[in-house]
């Protein structure tokens, strides 16, 4: 059975090393019960080495929320080269709050391509904004930004790709309401078709698709009945009770 992937993005929380400490605890001690499902947490980079020591011999994988493209002089950035050094499997790419500070297609094109040469798992964020998707432009949003996140990249790479479907009007922080179930399906296949017409059966077939923006332990059953391979979650994942029951629907 393919196992479930469960991508935890902590955003900019919490503040402190203890807090960090306080919600590892708690998700590790109910952890084991847990099978047949990847937990990745991805934390504010600042708190990277202290939770590669707290996960040692758990199911937990080091993730991160974001990278830059290359080393060198680029005051301020971290590369895809000392992520993977470190231990880090799994950068989330092209998240919405980054396209939102002025990030671009080019520059997380530049972005996937690095981490995926590296043979490290971009999960690439695609996702309309209301706007769109009141304009009925959200197939046309995700086509456009898969291709050009894409746009160059071997084919023979694509494999350690993961795409995580994030309507942006979903996302809690914009007071999102749930997509629906439906309406998740219809974007998997979507998503699907498009690899397959792209770059053939085999990858879309093999493509793992999460969905994100306002998933919760309340709400997590409906979004399983989508189909989807996974979840990425935001706030609820700060939350170890909530979480793990997150955990437990796909195990
Ligand atoms: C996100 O921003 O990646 C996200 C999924 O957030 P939330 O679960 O809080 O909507």
């Amino acid at each position: 059975m393919k196992k479930a992937l469960v991508v935890a993005n902590w955003k900019c929380n919490p503040s402190t090393e203890r807090e960090v400490g306080k919600i590892l605890n708690e998700v590790k001690r109910q952890i084991r019960k847990i099978t047949n499902v990847q937990v990745v947490i991805c934390p504010p980079f600042l708190f990277l080495p202290f939770l590669r020591e707290k996960i040692k011999n758990t199911k937990i994988v080091l993730g991160a929320q974001d990278v830059f493209y290359q080393g060198g002089s680029f005051t301020g950035e971290i590369s895809p080269k000392m992520l993977k050094k470190f231990g880090v499997k799994y950068v989330i790419t092209g998240h919405s709050e980054r396209r939102k500070l002025g990030e671009d297609d080019q520059i997380i094109n530049k972005k996937i391509k690095s981490l995926l040469e590296l043979k490290m798992n971009p999960i690439l964020c695609v996702g309309e904004t209301k706007e769109m998707r009141e304009k009925e432009k959200q197939f046309e949003v995700v086509e456009r930004q898969i291709l050009a996140a894409l746009r160059n990249v071997k084919k023979t790479l694509l494999d350690n790709l993961i795409i995580a479907y994030e309507p942006v009007w979903a996302i809690s922080t914009n007071k999102g309401k749930l997509c629906s179930s439906d309406d998740i399906m219809t974007m998997k296949l979507f998503i699907k078709q498009l690899f397959e017409k792209n770059f053939g059966a085999k990858i879309s077939e093999k493509i793992k698709i999460l969905y994100g923006g306002s998933v919760n332990d309340k709400n997590i059953q409906l979004v399983r009945s989508a189909g989807i391979d996974g979840v990425l979650v935001g706030g609820a994942s700060l939350n170890p009770q909530k979480f793990i029951l997150i955990l437990k629907a796909f195990s």
